[in-house]
């Protein structure tokens, strides 16, 4: 079953977990630079990137000295999926960063983090996206303000903003697919696993 590896530091680990094993594949915690080799020294086949606060996620991230292999790993083509928080870590701008906020900066893209202001903390809806129909908890969630290079594909909306992008191999969404179950995306990895 192909590994893959979901950023445990902090935020939303299990839910997609839980989705990881519904579809046959096996979850591998990531705390530290060690857990993306197995035992017998293969790296994970994938990577997810979960919501959560991502200021957190990219300070403890540092902290364990993860930044530089998650970068290197996901620049040499690891399929990679970032929610949430994780678009953010993704992105290679950030339009309101916490300070000292950083970013694996992967993603050609402009984030606003906390966009949809107070007046749509959270909200579930339906989308018609470029990966198919996907069912979508927004919670406190980022917005991609822009797309900044011509290999990201703009692949959600929500109303007008962008919430939806792939570029090569990395896919990356402002919302939450696993908090309601909807596997599209998970599919979506497993496919560019191959
Ligand atoms: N706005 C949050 C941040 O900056 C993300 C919220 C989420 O992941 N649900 O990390």
């Amino acid at each position: 079953a192909p590994r893959i590896g979901i950023l445990g530091l902090q935020g939303g680990v299990r839910e997609h977990a839980t989705l990881v094993e519904s579809l046959d594949a096996q979850p591998v915690q990531i705390r530290k630079p060690a857990d993306l080799l197995g035992p017998d020294g293969a790296r994970v086949d994938a990577l997810i990137l979960p919501g959560g606060e991502s200021s957190v996620i990219d300070r403890l991230a540092r902290m364990f000295g993860l930044d530089v292999p998650l970068k290197e790993l996901i620049g040499q083509g690891l399929p990679t999926l970032g929610t949430c928080a994780g678009l953010i870590l993704l992105a290679k701008n950030i339009e309101n960063p916490a300070p000292g906020q950083q970013s694996l900066g992967v993603l050609d893209i402009t984030v606003n983090r906390n966009a949809f202001g107070p007046q749509v903390e959270s909200a579930e809806a339906d989308l018609a996206t470029e990966w198919g129909a996907i069912r979508a908890a927004f919670i406190r969630a980022p917005q991609i303000v822009s797309v900044d290079g011509v290999d990201a594909r703009v692949m959600a909306r929500f109303g007008d903003a962008i919430v939806g992008v792939e570029q090569g191999n990395v896919l990356g969404v402002s919302f939450h697919p696993e908090l309601t179950g909807d596997t599209v995306l998970h599919r979506r990895l497993l496919e560019l696993v191959g």
